[in-house]
């Protein structure tokens, strides 16, 4: 068998370097943890970026996938198939949204939700100059429209122009909101929780003065879940902490929980007035495979009280973090909410999550100076303790070596 660097140079011989990959080639994954290709065991607090929320290797999940690939893996969607109509009609219960459209990714919900709101105006008014409002810090994508939606200048400069008539207003800052309204708005558009800008969860009142604001002048609200949905923050979607319901919602990563999918979702009201048959489609969206993914995911959310454990371990999370911030002077402060937290240091983080990978712990950052948790959602107590343990004597080789 060649070895991890001989596979990290092949690899950096044939992928495209979009990616500055940590130098880990990645074999099987148990539960909480995943073991790389010569054996050694890392406990994950990244969970392929907030995807793995029940672990890997579950037998249920596995054995689901399995038997839908000897039926049918794939038919199009020119014909109806049942995984697909159950998991539609599984995901408006938890999703209280009318209307499911389902996409391979999360950048291609939100390209559907931009073209939703658009048509929506358009049969209002018949105008083709309508403006979306975005927020700064926000990440919406990889694709031109999500890209130009997402409030972070380096990601969209090289690949001007963008698609036009998108304002970026501050989040939760309501004024600044209210003062990139025009009579072309026909959405404001935010993540519930900002997850690659830097974990800042929108506040209550935000929420409830643009909602209002939505209301009062038919602009659609559309809600990123693509992150921080799925019961990630102790809510099966982020904003039903607080009562405050999109009209057009995405969610994705969590939700086939590995078998790439997506959706945007919708009330009736958009959903009965903007996209209709031929305005808009997909190949593979929701295909069997996929979305016996996301019967099965949904299935076993309710089985093993995955909420309930967010829950309990999420605000254990938070109190384990909360004492770094006051043992180290580094760390100025934490967000988040549930099991997707942030903790802001005052410099950059990028070595102590490289000293975590090679005493056995996989962290993410969210940008340059934040440690970001987003752990399967399965996780215990003592998997938080073990994690802070190893942190813990990350910080400290931290501290002394400043
Ligand atoms: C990851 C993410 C996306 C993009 O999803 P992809 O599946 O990578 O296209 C969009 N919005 C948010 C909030 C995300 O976290």
């Amino acid at each position: 068998m060649e070895t991890m660097k001989q596979y990290i140079e092949e690899a950096e011989q044939a992928l495209l370097h979009t990616y500055n990959r940590y130098q880990v080639v990645l074999d099987k994954g148990e539960g909480v943890y995943l073991y790389d290709i010569e054996g050694k065991k890392y406990l994950d607090f990244c969970a392929g970026i907030a995807v793995f929320a029940l672990g890997y290797n579950n037998q249920t999940y596995n054995d689901a996938l399995k038997a839908q690939i000897d039926k049918v893996i794939h038919t199009s969607n020119y014909y109806y198939n049942v995984p697909a109509i159950e998991a539609a009609k599984k995901m408006k219960k938890v999703s209280q949204m009318d209307r499911v459209f389902f996409t391979n990714s999360g950048a291609e919900a939100v390209e559907g939700a931009i073209k939703a709101a658009r048509k929506y105006a358009y049969l209002k008014d018949g105008r083709t100059d309508h403006e979306i409002i975005a927020m700064e810090h926000s990440f919406h994508g990889r694709t031109m429209g999500a890209l130009s939606v997402t409030g972070n200048p380096k990601y969209r400069e090289a690949f001007e122009p963008m698609i036009g008539n998108i304002r970026f207003a501050k989040m939760n800052d309501f004024k600044s909101v209210l003062s990139n309204v025009t009579d072309k708005t026909c959405a404001i558009l935010f993540e519930t929780v900002q997850g690659e800008g830097g974990i800042f969860p929108a506040e209550e009142n935000f929420l409830k003065q643009v909602k209002a604001l939505c209301e009062e002048k038919d602009i659609l609200l559309i809600l990123d879940e693509i992150q921080c949905g799925m019961g990630r923050t102790g809510y099966m979607y982020a904003w039903q902490k607080y009562g405050v319901k999109p009209d057009i919602m995405t969610t994705a990563k969590a939700l086939g929980c590995g078998i790439p999918v997506g959706a945007f979702m919708m009330t009736e009201k958009v959903g009965a007035n903007s996209l209709t048959s031929g305005d808009h489609g997909t190949t593979y969206g929701g295909n069997p495979l996929a979305a016996a993914a996301i019967n099965v995911v949904l299935d076993l959310f309710e089985e093993n009280h995955i909420i309930d454990n967010v829950k309990e371990t999420g605000s254990y999370l938070e109190e384990k973090l909360d004492e770094l911030v006051s043992q180290y002077d580094f760390i100025d402060t934490r967000r988040g909410l549930g099991l997707m937290q942030g903790l802001v240091f005052n410099r950059p983080v990028g070595d102590i999550i490289t000293k975590a990978l090679e005493k056995g712990l996989i962290l993410i950052n969210a940008g340059t100076n934040i440690i970001r948790f987003v752990p399967p959602l399965i996780i215990t107590k003592k998997n938080i303790d073990d994690m802070i343990v190893i942190l813990k004597t990350c910080l400290d080789e931290i501290a002394h070596q400043a």
